[in-house]
């Protein structure tokens, strides 16, 4: 079994597709935010503070300049702003900002022995080991008192609340590994830095809420391992994808948005959507009138599944799940299913057969595949004739297509 990290789990929480890209296939992309980016060049910029700190106390200025230093240096084309009216040095004086806060509020820097700096841990989360964890621990101090703490920043704008803390999975799972690891940390306390608003926040876990932690990640590996579909999430987080050439939300899209404007509309799967939303707002239209408009109606529904059939056909086609139109969109979704051979076929055939040799014909007489449905569902044959009889189900994917207007 491969070893997970939190940042890893949350990211198959958020878009299992996604997680594909990065975590089965691979697909390593120079794209990264500019948040990301920050809060990278401000670990540095700590790291080599508490290394220097064995030796000799950095001063500010000093820092300053290393982290400027790393800015520069670390900087390439793909560093993404997703926030239109900011620019790069905005982020880079937040960054400064950061530094001279964190700088005054820990001087001398000088509470506890450092442990580890930017520390790689791996380790079981089970007894067994059948479940394998990895993370790294910004700061892994001794307290005076003989505590470990693990110490992280967060360069993120607004701290979460206490009782969100209390909650948080990755230091949780970092205390797992650290009492792993080092038996002897008996007393293990999390401490996270919000830079942003230079705050300091500290939570504590007990026994059985590292158990249950335990539990839960356990879970929710069993879950990513059972996944074979690894469907898209589209959600906010959306902005900040560098996969979007690749999924199937939004891999349409991006490749209209490619095209000279006057391109736009030729296009064939604008050209389908544009076409159903217009059927869809005149049947809208029409629906509300009080007058007899059933016939044009009618004209209307037709045109329109003519239309989805051509949307199925092209999302089919061209691996999408959305496709972009003009003003909306359509999203079609395909729902993998089981279901009984049809009249006629060599397979239904068979199935009949089954049902006669095992005496239950008359109860489906007509072999009406909804009762059959039912009779599988309430158990009311023995297991191992349900299981012969579901082995004659074919698999099916069935597409819905629904219209999002765009705002
Ligand atoms: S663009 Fe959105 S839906 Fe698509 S892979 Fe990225 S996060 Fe997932």
């Amino acid at each position: 079994m491969a070893e997970y990290s939190i940042s890893q789990i949350g990211t198959f929480e958020e878009c299992p597709l996604q997680y594909k890209f990065i975590y089965v296939d691979r697909i390593r992309r120079p794209e990264e935010g500019v948040e990301a980016f920050l809060g990278q060049r401000f670990h540095e910029a700590m790291e080599w503070l508490y290394r220097e700190r064995a030796f000799r106390l950095v001063p500010l200025e000093e820092l300053l300049e290393y982290f400027e230093k790393q800015w520069t240096a670390a900087w390439h084309g793909a560093v993404k702003i997703v926030r239109k009216e900011r620019a790069a040095d905005d982020y880079r004086l937040l960054g400064r900002r950061f530094i001279e806060d964190y700088y005054r509020r820990h001087q001398p820097f000088d509470e506890g022995r450092v442990l580890g700096l930017e520390r790689y841990i791996r380790f079981p989360l089970d007894d067994a080991g059948r479940y394998k964890c990895k993370g790294i621990i910004d700061r892994l101090m001794l307290a005076p008192d003989g505590a470990f703490e693990v110490h992280d920043y967060k360069t993120s704008s607004s701290p979460p609340e206490q009782g969100a803390l209390d909650r948080d999975r990755q230091l949780g799972l970092y205390q797992v590994g650290v009492q792993t690891l080092w038996p002897e940390a008996k007393e293990v306390r999390l401490v996270w830095h919000y830079v942003a608003c230079d705050m300091e926040m500290r939570s504590s876990r007990t026994p059985a809420a590292l158990e249950k932690l335990k539990a839960d990640l356990g879970a929710l590996i069993d879950k990513i391992e059972a996944e074979r579909e690894f469907p898209p999430h589209e959600s906010g987080l959306c902005d900040w994808c560098a996969y979007h050439d690749l999924c199937s939300a939004k891999k349409h899209l991006a490749k209209v948005q490619a095209l000279p404007p006057d391109r736009w509309r030729d296009e064939p799967g604008v050209a389908i959507v544009d076409a159903y939303a217009e059927r869809w707002r005149r049947k809208k239209a029409l629906e509300g009138e009080t007058k007899k408009v059933e016939v044009e109606i009618k004209k209307l529904e037709g045109e329109i599944k003519e239309i989805r059939d051509a949307a199925i056909a092209f999302a089919k086609n061209e691996g999408v799940s959305v496709i972009a139109g003009t003003d909306a969109r359509l999203r079609v979704s395909g729902k993998r299913l089981l279901t009984w051979p049809a009249r006629g076929t060599a397979e239904r055939e068979a199935l009949e057969e089954e049902l006669r040799a095992a005496g239950i014909w008359d109860e489906v007489a007509t072999l009406d595949a909804d009762a059959l449905d039912r009779a599988i569902a309430q158990d009311r044959w023995p297991d191992d004739l349900r299981d012969r009889l579901k082995k004659h189900r074919l698999p099916e994917k069935r597409y819905t297509v629904t219209l999002k207007e765009d705002a």
